[in-house]
C-alpha cells in the first residue's frame, strides 16, 4: 500500500516563495523587498570582517577540533552573548538566575523554550502579536500550546494599537505566556515607546503573566546593542521572570550558521539550577547538541575587544544604511507628490516595514513593478539602495492609482 498517499501538498511559505520567484524573473530592475536578510547598497550579501577575521583565527588555531559540545552548548558563547543581551552588570546574572542554553538560532531557541514551556508549565495559551513573524504560530502550534493574538497594528495610524493590546493582556487567561517582539518589530516595524513598554510590562506583572521575548535584531534596528536590548533589561530589573530567544543571525550576518541562545530568567538560584536541568532534557532528545562553528565565532568576537568594536562598528554602518534608505524613500515619495501621510516609513524601525499597501496593491508592485514583496504589504528595507529607492518610489506611487 501507498503508506504515504494521503498526504497532502503543503501550501509553500509564503517568504520563502518570494525568493523564489524573484530568481526565477528576467526582469532588469527587479527588486527583492522580500528578503530577510541584509543585503549591501550593491544588493549583496554581508560577511563582517570580524566573523571573516574570527574564521581566519580559528582555521589557525591549534585548540580548536570538531568534537560534540555540551548539551546547552559553548560555555564561553553562551556567558558572552548572555551578558550581550542583559548587561555585563545585569544582577540577575550576579545572583545567578538564568538559565541559558544556546539553541539554533532564534527560530531553534524560540522552539526549545515553547516545548519547555509546554512540558513544564502547560499554559493555558501564548498571546502573540497580530501581525507577527508567522513562525511564531507555527511553533506553538507544534507543542500544543494554543495560540491566541493581542492587537498591535493599527492601520489608521499605522502605528501600535496600544490599548487593544493592553485589554487582551488584561483579559488573557491566568498563566498565558506573552510573546514579545524585543526590538524591530516583524512585519510592522513599529515598537513600543518607553512608555507604551511600561505600560505592557505593568499589566504583565500585575497579572502575572509570563513575558517571552524574542530578540532577533539586537543592534540592527538602532545601531545600538545596547538601546535594542532595553525591553528585556527594563522587564528583568523590574523583576520580571522570562524567556528570551536571541539570535546572531542578523546582527552578525550567521543566517546559515545557526547560533543563537535561550535564555530563562527565574526568581532565585536554586529553581534556575533546575529549570536549565530539565531545559537539558528537552535539547538532548530533539538534538542532542548545538552546532559549533558558529558558536565558536561569536565567543571569538564577543571576547576579543578589538573584533568586538569591529563589528559593532560594522553593525551600526548596517543599521544606519537601512535608517538612510527609509530616509530616501519617504523623499522619494515626497517627490512624486504621493498622497497621504507616509511617516511611517521614516518612524518604523529595523528591517522591515508595514507600507500598509492592500493586496491589490502589493499585486501591482509585484507583477507590474517586478517588486517582490508580501501580500501582507511588509518590504524588506534592505532590500533598497540608493540605485533602486527612485523605482521602489514610483513603483509604490502607481500602485496606488
Ligand atoms: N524572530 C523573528 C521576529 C524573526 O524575524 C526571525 C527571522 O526572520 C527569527 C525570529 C529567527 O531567525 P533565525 O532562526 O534565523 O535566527
Amino acid at each position: 500500500s501507498n503508506k504515504f498517499g494521503h498526504i497532502q501538498l503543503a501550501p509553500p511559505d509564503p517568504i520563502l516563495g518570494t525568493a523564489v520567484a524573484y530568481n526565477k524573473d528576467p526582469h532588469p530592475n527587479k527588486v527583492n523587498l522580500g528578503v530577510g536578510a541584509y543585503r549591501t547598497n550593491e544588493g549583496k550579501p554581508l560577511i563582517f570582517q570580524a566573523v571573516r577575521e574570527a574564521e581566519r583565527a580559528l582555521i589557525e588555531d591549534p585548540a580548536v577540533n570538531h568534537e560534540y559540545l555540551g548539551i546547552d552548548g559553548h560555555e564561553g558563547f553562551v556567558r558572552l552573548a548572555r551578558e550581550l543581551l542583559l548587561g555585563a552588570d545585569s544582577p540577575a546574572i550576579a545572583e545567578h538566575r538564568v538559565a541559558s542554553s544556546q539553541g539554533i538560532s532564534g527560530t531553534g531557541s524560540l522552539r526549545i523554550g515553547a516545548e519547555f514551556l509546554s512540558v513544564y508549565l502547560h499554559p493555558p495559551c501564548v498571546l502573540i502579536s497580530e501581525p507577527t513573524w508567522g513562525n511564531h504560530i507555527t511553533i506553538f502550534e507544534k507543542v500544543n500550546v494554543p495560540v491566541k493574538k493581542y492587537p498591535y497594528w493599527k492601520l489608521e495610524t499605522r502605528g501600535i494599537d496600544l490599548d487593544g493590546m493592553l485589554a487582551a493582556l488584561n483579559e488573557a487567561p491566568a498563566g498565558s505566556v506573552v510573546l514579545l517582539h524585543s526590538c524591530a518589530h516583524n512585519p510592522t516595524g513599529v515598537d513600543p515607546t518607553h512608555e507604551q513598554w511600561e505600560r505592557i510590562f505593568e499589566v504583565i506583572l500585575a497579572r502575572d503573566l509570563l513575558a517571552f521575548f524574542d530578540s532577533a535584531y539586537q543592534g540592527f534596528a538602532t545601531g545600538d546593542l545596547e538601546a535594542d536590548a532595553w525591553a528585556i533589561r527594563s522587564f528583568i530589573s523590574r523583576g520580571g521572570q522570562c524567556l528570551v530567544s536571541q539570535s546572531f543571525a542578523k546582527n552578525a550576518g550567521l543566517y546559515g550558521e545557526r547560533i543563537g541562545a535561550l535564555h530563562i530568567v527565574c526568581t532565585d538560584s536554586d529553581t534556575t539550577e533546575r529549570v536549565l536541568s530539565q531545559l537539558k532534557i528537552v535539547v538532548r532528545a530533539m538534538y542532542s547538541n548545538p552546532p559549533l562553528h558558529g558558536a565558536l565565532i561569536m565567543a571569538k568576537i564577543l571576547g576579543d575587544p578589538a573584533l568586538r568594536e569591529n563589528w559593532q562598528n560594522e553593525l551600526r554602518g548596517v543599521a544606519h544604511r537601512i535608517i538612510d534608505m527609509r530616509r530616501a524613500l519617504y523623499e522619494g515619495l515626497i517627490k512624486l507628490g504621493i498622497a497621504g501621510d507616509w511617516t511611517h516609513i521614516t518612524s518604523q524601525i529595523g528591517m522591515f516595514s508595514y507600507t500598509g499597501l492592500t493586496p491589490a496593491q502589493c499585486e501591482v508592485m509585484i507583477n507590474k513593478w517586478h517588486c517582490y514583496m508580501l501580500k501582507n504589504g511588509r518590504i524588506s528595507m534592505t532590500g533598497i539602495n540608493t540605485h533602486n529607492v527612485e523605482y521602489v518610489a514610483a513603483a509604490i506611487k502607481d500602485s496606488l492609482e
